[in-house]
C-alpha cells in the first residue's frame, strides 16, 4: 500500500476528492474486508469514497487507519508537503510552512510523522500509524 510520493503528479491532486480517490484505491488495492465481521462486500458509504459493509453496516472512510486519520489540515495540502519531503527529505518545517502558509508546529508535525514511513525510493506507507490507538 505505499504511494510513490516523490513522483506523484501533484498537480492533478488539488481537491480533496482527488486525493480521497487515491487513497482509498491504495488502501483497498487488494479488496476491501470489513475490519469488524470479516465480510467483503460493500457499498457506498455516506461520505465521499468511504465503504460500508453490507453484512453489519460498518463504514469505514478512506482515511481510517492511514496516517491521513485525523489530518488537520486539507488533503491537498497535505499531499503537496509530502511530496516536497519525499523530494527533499532535508526541507525545514520553517521552510514548509512558508511555502504552504500553514502554521509551523503543523509542519514540523507533519513532517516528523512522514519521515518514519517514508522509504528511501520516496514512497509512503500510506496504511502506517505512528500512534497506538
Ligand atoms: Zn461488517
Amino acid at each position: 500500500m505505499k504511494i510513490p510520493f516523490a513522483k506523484l503528479e501533484i498537480k492533478s491532486l488539488v481537491t480533496e476528492e482527488a486525493c480521497l480517490a487515491l487513497i482509498a484505491d491504495q488502501k483497498w488495492a487488494s479488496g476491501f474486508t470489513c475490519r469488524h465481521c470479516g465480510n467483503t462486500n460493500y457499498c457506498k458509504g455516506k461520505t465521499p469514497y468511504s465503504r460500508r459493509c453490507t453484512r453489519c453496516k460498518h463504514e469505514e472512510s478512506a482515511t481510517a487507519h492511514t496516517i491521513f486519520h485525523r489530518c488537520r489540515i486539507h488533503l491537498p495540502e497535505a499531499f503537496r508537503i509530502m511530496h516536497m519531503v519525499c523530494n527533499e527529505p532535508a526541507i525545514s518545517s520553517y521552510e514548509l510552512a512558508r511555502k504552504m502558509t500553514i502554521r509551523q508546529m503543523t509542519c514540523w508535525k507533519l513532517k516528523n510523522k512522514l519521515m518514519e514511513c517514508v522509504s528511501e525510493k520516496g514512497e509512503i506507507d500510506i496504511l502506517y500509524s505512528g500512534e497506538s490507538t
